[in-house]
C-alpha cells in the first residue's frame, strides 16, 4: 500500500483499541519490528492478524526520574517487555498499571491507553498483571 510505513496497520490497530501484528504470508513467521521483507524466507506479503492481548513478562526495569513524554505515568513507573506465545514470542513494550510486581515469566495482560506527548495523544499498550 502506497504511503503506508511498515508499522502504520499496528497503529491503526492500537487506535481502535486492538493490537494486530505482521505474520509472514509465505512461511507464516510472526515478525516485528515490521519489515518489508521476511528475514526468514524473503517473501515479501504479510497478513496483519489480531493478536491477543496476553503475554508474559520477559524483562522489566523501573523507572524513578521523570522525563519529558513520561509525565502521564507517574513516577516511579515500570516499563515490560511482554513476550507474547500467541504471535510466536513477539516482544512489545509497556508501562504497568496496577498493584502486581513485575518479575521474569509473570503473566500479563494487556489494553490500550493513549498518552499525551508534546501535546498529541498517542495510543500506547498498558499491561496488569494477571489475576
Ligand atoms: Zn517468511
Amino acid at each position: 500500500m502506497k504511503g503506508l510505513g511498515q508499522d502504520t496497520r499496528y497503529w491503526e490497530a492500537l487506535s481502535r483499541g486492538e493490537l494486530a501484528l505482521p505474520r509472514c504470508a509465505a512461511c507464516g513467521r510472526w515478525r516485528w519490528p515490521a519489515p518489508f521483507r521476511c528475514g526468514d524466507c524473503g517473501g515479501w506479503s504479510f497478513d496483519w492478524q489480531a493478536v491477543d492481548m496476553r503475554g508474559e513478562i520477559y524483562s522489566w526495569t523501573r523507572t524513578w526520574h521523570p522525563f519529558e513524554g513520561t509525565e502521564g505515568f507517574g513516577s516511579p513507573f515500570v516499563t515490560l517487555s511482554v513476550a507474547l506465545p500467541e504471535a510466536g514470542g513477539i516482544r512489545l513494550m509497556g508501562v504497568l498499571e496496577g498493584e502486581g510486581e513485575p518479575a521474569i515469566g509473570v503473566p500479563v495482560t494487556g489494553h490500550v491507553a493513549s498518552t499525551e506527548v508534546y501535546g498529541r495523544a498517542i495510543p500506547g499498550l498498558r499491561w496488569t498483571v494477571s489475576a
